[in-house]
């Protein structure tokens, strides 16, 4: 994929100085529990409340910057308790979330969103202390950084498709606000194509950690889809498409982007997106997974090594160990190194084409195809494509994590007729997986689509 250079300028924009900015004024916040939104005897300028009104305050300057390019939401709900003994949520509680809307610029692709979140919540060793000291500088100021560093850079670019850049509450009691605004967009029918979920960004910093990569972030995207019916996933593995989920594939748009954006970079700023198979780190979880649960691509960026000794700590000194999520264990370059990565994978998926439609193997079936060690494909464009995207075949050894060929389709022979593309390609796909993915004329690349056997 070629470089934009427009969108290359905007990554070149992110600061790391404003994103010390950002993540120092949260902490500034003292203690941004979900639960503190209930408290009447905080001090002025702590606790969540305070903490979501700066966040809607910079998402409006942002907006003002741009002419008012920008639509600040604020959605504020009760959430209900939870149930049983571990319920980290025992009274109705006062959750906000807080997000900004840049309308695409094409009205033909407007209807079209790309999401990037991060949870401004914080807490310390105890679920229900509001009023401790629970900075939470890279669990997860740092993810809230990223959002809005991201708003700050593409508010400057026209991008045909809709960007939201999304802070969510409690996430800390059970991805609380996550899942109130993925049911909002399902509801809505929001058109979401894909969702970055940025938590503990921060790139821990801590004397002594030798293993720390300040250049690798890991990629965690599901496998089988956690929306997929049993009879999905029945079909899901008689195809061989338990690494191809569209989040997966989201993960692998990732990688693309990484590569074409930083690979050529100067080293302060080249970062590789480490595509980790699994839904999240083991046992843990994060808001993308709302996402999932509704259906919608979504994948989480996490650093590379993360410190239990700084994520939902009181803040203290034990053994002449320093305990706590504190602002001196975050690096900003590396924060902002991330929010690059975001916002190029962002504008890439806005400015590209809808991914194709009704992606097949034309019916024949492989026993009676007399060119079994050949492949055909069919697709068709998504009607808000229009007519002048043109489409590139990927495709990947059963065995490899990522795709490693790449054509496109006008070269590879594909010939269009009614608006259904066919190709054949002298590959079995016993062998491998394929993928056909939207581009403009541009080269911007949409997220790739596998195909299932036709009818
Ligand atoms: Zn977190």
């Amino acid at each position: 994929m070629p470089v934009d250079s427009t969108i290359a300028r905007a990554l070149a924009g992110i600061s790391p100085v404003q994103i010390q900015h950002t993540i120092a004024a949260l902490v500034g916040f003292r203690n941004r529990s979900t639960l503190s939104s209930m408290d009447k005897d905080l001090p002025p300028g702590t606790g969540i409340n305070a903490a979501a009104d700066w966040i809607e305050g910079q998402f409006k300057q942002i907006a003002a910057d741009c002419g008012g390019c920008l639509e600040v939401k604020r959605d504020t709900f009760t959430q209900a308790p939870g149930t049983g003994p571990n319920a980290r949520v025992t009274q109705p509680t006062m959750l906000t979330n807080v997000y900004a809307i840049l309308r695409g610029s094409d009205p033909s692709q407007a209807q079209r969103m790309i999401l990037v979140t991060g949870h401004y919540d914080s807490r310390d060793s105890s679920n229900f202390d509001s009023h401790g000291e629970a900075p939470g500088a890279n669990d997860d100021a740092s993810g809230a950084a990223v959002s809005l560093a991201c708003a700050r850079a593409l508010s400057k670019l026209k991008l045909p498709a809709t960007v939201v850049f999304v802070t969510v509450a409690g996430e800390e009691q059970g991805l609380y606000g996550s899942k109130h605004l993925a049911e909002m967009a399902k509801q809505e029918s929001w058109q979401l194509e894909a969702v970055l979920n940025n938590d503990i960004v921060g790139g821990n910093t801590t004397p002594g950690d030798k293993f720390q990569d300040k250049h690798a972030v890991r990629v965690f995207s599901e496998n089988v889809p956690a929306s997929a019916t049993p009879e999905e996933t029945k079909r899901i593995l008689a195809l061989g498409y338990e690494s191809d989920s569209p989040s997966r594939e989201l993960a692998r748009a990732v990688t693309y982007t990484g590569r074409t954006y930083t690979d050529a970079a100067p080293l302060m700023t080249r970062i590789e997106p480490v595509l980790e198979f699994r839904r999240d780190r083991f046992q843990r979880g994060g808001d993308h997974s709302s996402f999932n649960e509704e259906g919608f691509a979504g994948v989480r960026f996490t650093e590379w090594r993360e410190d239990f000794n700084h994520q939902h700590q009181n803040v203290r000194m034990e053994n002449g160990v320093q305990y706590g999520d504190l602002l001196q264990y975050v690096d900003f370059d590396y924060v902002a190194r991330v929010a690059r990565l975001n916002a190029a994978t962002l504008a890439v998926l806005a400015s590209a084409p809808p991914a194709p439609v009704s992606v097949k193997y034309p019916p024949g079936g492989p026993v009676f195809d007399n060119s079994i060690n050949n492949t055909t494909i069919t697709w068709a464009g998504s009607p808000a494509a229009g007519t002048n995207a043109k489409y590139e075949i990927v495709w990947r050894e059963t065995d490899a994590p990522d795709w490693q060929r790449a054509i496109l389709a006008d070269k590879a022979g594909a010939k269009q007729n009614a608006g259904t593309w066919t190709v054949t390609l002298p590959v079995s796909k016993d062998n491998v997986i394929f993928g056909i993915r939207a581009m403009d004329a541009a080269g911007h690349r949409s997220s790739a689509v596998v195909p299932v056997p036709g009818r």
